[in-house]
């Protein structure tokens, strides 16, 4: 059979899109024997030299055969895959996590029912078809809100947040006339993510609950783990995550994102994969959560979860910086990912170590101070 062309691998995992997770995971699975190959239908430039890029269409049926060849199993990095190849492709090869969990994320609707069905409290929020959706929604809310398209949102695109009746006024034309769903605008204390991963046989190996900043909707900043979590914070998160786990019957990592309100959660949404706010691990946590997916996808041991340092994970975004500047600070450790620069353009990330928490955060404050600001302006 036509195996990915590797010299020695284990297990040879084919991956659905081709980004600087794939390109994350590949290297945390190389060295436990795993070869990957990618499906992707543009140019990838982080995968490049992490495995085969079949680069087609996504129903390209020379593609399907060329890609599925030899593998033991299929991921994805990306959750806009079709979930119809998805489910194509679990006819021949095990998909995980299953199609289910990319349905679920990929539309706001159906995330915040699964979340409500779960009993995992979520801020108020409605579907919206029309502009006369939206008024009525808007008296029931009230202001401020925010407007949400149901698919392809990510990075804080695809949405508006609703200030005034002015706002109002044209939003749903404005959001391009698509299916949304009008949240309550949250006045968080933080916002914090807990990240996950659940074996094939569903046990769930919870990383720390960690805080994230964000910067015009990307995510700006880690610092895992979150200070000051309560018993009862980090008990409801890793619940949420585990109920939502075991209703999906998920395999791999993934991770959610939540409002903190006092010492309530409200889940905002789910990532059905590795994320972003998991970064820290791969140089934080004693086992990463990318080699923790390649782990759990290929029905291997998971390694433990647990905190190694105190870690802030800074987002380079829109450039890369002076990685000489970056390298020469204590305790920073850079990940690139070798695509080019472009506003709002995630290209790497520094994660910064310490001793003690207090000492990451002070190292984190000299990092930042060589990274400067994010570049935003009309990002992709
Ligand atoms: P999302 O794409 O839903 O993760 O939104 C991106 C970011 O926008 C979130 O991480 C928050 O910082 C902010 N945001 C989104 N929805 C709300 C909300 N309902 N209330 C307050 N802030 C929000």
């Amino acid at each position: 059979m036509n195996r990915v062309p590797v010299p020695v691998a284990d297990h040879h995992v084919g991956i659905l899109g081709g980004g600087q997770l794939g390109r994350m995971l590949a290297e945390a699975g190389r060295p436990l024997g795993v070869a990957f190959r990618f499906w992707a239908p543009g140019a990838a430039e982080s995968i490049a030299g992490f495995g085969e890029h079949i680069r087609a269409d996504w129903d390209d049926d020379a593609a399907f055969e060329r890609f599925l060849a030899g593998l033991d199993v299929v991921t994805w990095e990306f959750e806009n895959v079709p979930v119809s190849l998805a489910h194509r492709i679990g006819e021949f090869v095990p998909v995980r996590p299953g199609p289910a969990a990319l349905d679920v994320a990929q539309d706001r609707l159906s995330e915040k029912t699964r979340f409500e069905s779960l009993g995992i409290a979520t801020n108020a929020w409605l579907p919206i078809d029309g502009q006369g959706a939206l008024e009525s929604a808007i008296a029931e809310i009230g202001l401020p809100a925010v407007l949400k398209k149901r698919r392809f949102g990510y990075d804080g695109k695809g949405q508006e947040v609703l200030r005034s009746e002015a706002d109002v006024a044209g939003a749903f034309e404005r959001i391009g006339a698509v299916p949304c769903i009008l949240e309550a605008f949250v006045p968080f204390d933080r916002e914090v993510s807990l990240v996950a991963v659940r074996t094939i046989d569903g046990r769930v190996h919870p990383y720390p609950l960690v805080e994230n900043t964000h910067v015009e909707g990307i995510l700006s900043r880690t610092d895992a783990p979150a200070a000051a979590v309560s018993d009862g914070v980090r008990a409801r998160a890793e619940e949420a995550v585990r109920a939502l786990a075991d209703s999906l019957d998920y395999v791999g990592t993934l991770a959610v994102e939540f409002f903190q309100v006092g010492d309530e959660l409200l889940a905002n949404e789910m990532a059905p994969r590795v994320h972003n706010s998991g970064h820290w691990s791969q140089d934080g946590a004693v086992t990463s959560q990318f080699e923790n997916h390649v782990r759990a996808v290929c029905g291997l041991p998971l390694g433990p979860t647990s905190v190694a340092w105190p870690t802030v994970m800074l987002n380079l975004i829109g450039r890369r910086g002076d990685p000489e500047a970056l390298l020469a600070c204590d305790g920073a450790r850079l990940h690139d990912y070798g695509k080019s620069e472009r506003p709002g353009r995630k290209v790497g990330h520094v994660n910064v170590l310490g001793s003690t928490r207090d000492a990451a955060l002070e190292r984190a404050e000299v990092v930042r101070g060589v990274i400067g600001e994010p570049e935003l302006a009309g990002g992709s």
